[in-house]
């Protein structure tokens, strides 16, 4: 017998997304006037999950995963016939972008990249920027953290066009996410420690290495066998093996493909990437043993509830990416776009985060902090007298020439 579900709330209201408007001459076959991108309207289609207020989001491509109530929706490319060449894409006003920190300690020269690029391509392309704070492990977030990285991007003009959201204040939508795919039956209970894994791997001829995803070996997947179930986790294996093989239904302009073998995507910057989650990951946890919402999961949510259609960040997240488009697949939720930036290192090669006791920007000298990010994104030097916005400016015109020209 399937496990109980875990306490769930009130329904939360439903977003104006999910409210079908009327059918026109131009919404024949699920889309809407306006939208001439790649991206299907979901406003005629199935409407989405309620808790997931994609007010402006980007629905589409659900034809990968037969489930999906999205699954009638084909993609377009942009239409550039009228728009000629160099024109903007109609997709662009579409676009909303993020940064999305984890108040762990104030911005260091690595996370001041992610943000730069991630402002730089939202603003090359027209469209709108926000912040998410991803406070969702409180123990790790020091008082006031969020406060100075807030001053940070102030101090060097990048100001999000909403308020930040706050990932401690959404418990109630990833509890909802989460009793969805309790009810469709796609997590399980696990009662696994970090040691029983390995035991369970080393019993399998596998030992841990650093920096190496642990595969989790599907202890509980039939069952707790009398253990307490401590963390939730989505029956990653069992949904991959479920999608067509490769081939069925293949498009040669995908920019994600899920198959029984595994997930394949684009990266506007690396380029083709594959992973087959199920053999590298396993069985992923949603909700983790000591009660916080896995990153995974807050990620997906909470992208879909900001509308974002581009994410922007550090390569350090590349290898999530997949797992993060299984879980969108799984909750019929819309797959951004990817593009994961260059990391700093540190002189021992390290990434450099708060964790290496990476040190702070220095907000009164922002043109400093920003030139430094610049020359990783392989951007322009700015002249020397200009104003942090001078220079934002002449890195936006040289980002949209790189990045932006290409759907
Ligand atoms: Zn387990």
């Amino acid at each position: 017998m399937r496990a109980s579900a875990p306490s769930s709330r009130a329904p939360l209201p439903k977003s104006p997304a999910s409210t079908p408007h009327p059918r026109t001459a131009w919404c024949a076959a699920g889309r809407t006037r306006k939208r001439k991108a790649r991206w299907a309207s979901p406003s005629c289609g199935t409407p989405p999950p309620a808790w997931a207020p994609a007010a402006t989001g980007a629905w589409g491509t659900g034809w990968r995963t037969p489930s999906s109530p999205a699954c009638r929706w084909r993609w377009r490319r942009p239409d550039r016939s009228r728009a000629g060449r160099g024109a903007r894409p109609a997709w662009n006003v579409r676009y909303v972008g993020r940064f999305a920190p984890s108040p762990t300690g104030p911005l260091h020269a690595g996370s001041l990249v992610a943000a730069l690029a991630s402002w730089l391509d939202a603003r090359a392309a027209g469209g709108r920027w926000l912040v998410r704070i991803e406070d969702i492990d409180p123990p790790r977030c020091p008082a006031g953290a969020t406060e100075r990285i807030l001053r940070q991007l102030a101090a060097c003009q990048l100001l999000p066009d909403e308020p930040p959201l706050l990932q401690s204040q959404r418990d109630a939508h990833y509890q909802q996410a989460l009793d969805d795919l309790v009810a469709r039956g796609l997590v399980y209970p696990c009662a696994c420690t970090r040691r029983d894994i390995d035991a369970a791997l080393a019993a399998r001829g596998l030992v841990h290495q650093r920096h190496v995803e642990r595969p989790y070996p599907g202890t509980c997947r039939a069952g707790l066998n009398g253990g307490t179930p401590r963390a939730w986790r989505l029956r990653a294996e069992e949904y991959q093996s479920n999608q067509p093989s490769a081939g069925v239904n293949e498009r040669p302009d995908a920019m994600f493909l899920i198959t029984n073998a595994g997930v394949r995507w684009h990266d506007r910057r690396l380029g083709a990437q594959f992973q087959d989650v199920a053999a590298q990951v396993g069985d992923f946890v949603l909700r983790r043993a000591d009660g916080l919402w896995s990153y995974q999961l807050a990620v997906v949510v909470d992208d879909a509830a900001q509308g974002i259609t581009h994410v922007v960040r550090g390569e350090d997240l590349v290898d999530n990416t997949p797992r993060q488009i299984l879980l969108q697949a799984a909750l019929a939720l819309p797959t951004p776009r990817y593009l994961h930036t260059p990391l700093v290192r540190g002189s021992d090669g390290e990434k450099l985060s708060k964790q290496h006791g990476a040190p702070a920007i220095d907000e009164t000298r922002p043109l400093d902090a920003l030139a430094a990010a610049a020359r990783v994104l392989a951007l322009p030097a700015a002249p020397p007298d200009a104003t942090p916005a001078q220079a934002l400016a002449l890195w936006a015109r040289a980002w949209g020439e790189t990045y932006n020209r290409a759907p």
